[in-house]
């Protein structure tokens, strides 16, 4: 290892930087950030770096501009005079980057991920910068935005806890256990429980309770490719002792929980379900108040034809944290898949997700109320009164050549896509065996699928009848 990470306190030092162009700027804001005492001298500058409130002169630098200065930075394009400020400034035990040559820089500035006061600095000593780059933004995506807050809340906490722990491994494993609580959750939503939270947490662990706080995550997986999972849902996932998933979510997400949390498969099919709703209720209010941290991951989203409320009424009457993350929605997933936009300012101007579900044989809506031409309809749940859903809505009056598409098992990699129109979809249910779960959208933007398709197989109903 040729360069050390060390974190240096700039504040009010004397840091000179020579040229004021794009590449100065870059290094000129982390600077600033640090509250360093800024000298830039250039010949002329980048209108960016002018508007930075700094001491800026616009002339040649000479040696004597070095002296007093605890760091410089060099972003010159003269290579000659670059290699002489930085031989000068060895000489003189100033600290020297200059930009991109670290041959003859003493110092180098790693990738920074920033988070208030928690921060990560990446390096590989100017050999990749582009791989170091590649990691801070892998790296950025997994650290959450309000990590810098739980640090300062933590450290506000120092105190109390040396009063309250009188020895150091006991100390040790109240900060992991609190680190890895419920507790960082609640504070990057700001709650305002967290405070009293932690203090009972510390006086459960000063009097030998060990309280450990249960939470549940209800957590929207998407339609089917784990692509579409947000940073969120794999961050929570990845917390959870124990997860419970039904049919619609694609197992490649489940092994992305970590690998010694329970698993538990509660599937649904249609009227078939493994465990009944309640079932499924008191079970996640079980484990949470057996103080586990529960991810129920549900297909889609989770507050569309989800019963994701349904799930969480326990757990609010009975206090238990709790955390909903959204999902992309089948609407959307099966949508864009199949290259059919949902509005279209020349087709459509509102969308509607229905219900198909069917209740004593008949879909329980008001098909009245869906007769504008220029709003799409996106059915959930409708594989199985799909005719019904045909007939009535050209039984209430809407046009028997509106177009609409079925989009089996979209996102996957078995997406098929069947287009036709109210009169002529029901044909392919029966002649391809449609099945379950199968999306219907109704409205002329379906139309554009054909021009819009960018994936995956598509059936049109004219070609095979
Ligand atoms: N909460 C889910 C919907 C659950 S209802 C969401 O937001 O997407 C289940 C219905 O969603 C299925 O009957 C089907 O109509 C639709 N669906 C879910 N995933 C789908 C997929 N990958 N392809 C097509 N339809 C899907």
């Amino acid at each position: 290892m040729n360069y050390l990470p060390l974190s240096l306190n700039l504040a009010d030092r004397d840091v000179l930087v020579v040229g004021a162009g794009e590449v100065a700027l870059r290094k000129l804001k982390w600077l600033l950030k640090a509250k360093a005492a800024v000298r830039v001298i250039a010949l002329d500058a980048d209108p960016r770096v002018e508007a930075l409130s700094l001491n800026l002169s616009l002339r040649a630098v000479a040696l004597d501009d070095l002296s007093g200065a605890y760091l410089v930075v060099i972003a010159t394009e003269d290579t000659a005079l670059n290699k002489m400020l930085a031989e000068a400034c060895s000489k003189q035990n100033i600290l020297v980057n200059v930009v991109d040559q670290p041959a003859i820089s003493t110092v180098i500035f790693p990738a920074i991920i920033e988070r208030d006061e928690f921060t990560i600095a990446l390096s590989s000593a100017g050999d990749a910068p582009v791989l170091t780059r590649y990691w801070r933004r892998k790296l950025d995506a997994y650290i959450p935005a309000e990590l810098g807050k739980w640090g300062r809340f933590l450290g506000r906490q120092r105190d109390k806890v040396k009063m309250l722990l009188g020895s150091v491994d006991q100390r040790r494993s109240f900060w992991e256990d609190t680190i890895e609580s419920e507790l960082a959750e609640l504070c990057y939503q700001g709650s305002d429980e967290l405070q009293d939270r932690f203090d009972r947490n510390l006086e459960a662990y000063a009097s030998d309770d060990g309280l450990k706080m249960g939470a549940v995550y209800l957590i929207g997986a998407g339609p089917g490719d784990p692509e579409l999972l947000t940073f969120k849902a794999i961050r929570l996932l990845q917390r959870a002792d124990v997860v419970l998933y039904d049919r619609l979510v694609d197992p490649r997400i489940v092994d992305m929980a970590r690998r010694d949390a329970e698993f538990i498969y509660v599937g649904k099919r249609a009227s078939n379900h493994t465990l009944s709703q309640d079932e499924i209720n008191d079970l996640i209010y079980r484990e949470a108040t057996n103080g586990r941290i529960v991810a129920r991951l549900k297909g889609g989203d989770p507050f569309i034809f989800g019963r994701g409320a349904e799930e969480l009424e326990l757990l609010v009457e009975q206090k238990i944290p709790f955390q909903v993350v959204p999902g992309i929605t089948a609407a959307s997933g099966c949508a864009s898949y199949a290259g059919i936009p949902l509005t279209h300012r020349d087709h459509a101007q509102s969308v509607r997700f229905v219900t198909g579900h069917l209740k004593d044989g008949s879909p329980e809506l008001d098909f009245s109320s869906l007769q504008d031409s220029r709003q799409t309809l996106v059915f959930y749940m409708g594989l199985l009164s799909l005719n019904a859903i045909c007939q009535k809505l050209i039984g209430t009056g809407r046009n028997p050549q509106t177009p609409v598409a079925l989009i089996e098992r979209g996102t996957t990699e078995n997406e098929c896509v069947y287009t036709g129109t109210l009169e002529t979809i029901h044909s392919l249910v029966s002649e391809h065996q449609v099945k379950a779960p199968t999306l219907i959208i109704v409205g002329d933007v379906v139309g554009l699928h054909q021009t819009l398709k960018w994936r995956g197989k598509s059936v049109n109903a004219k070609e095979t009848l």
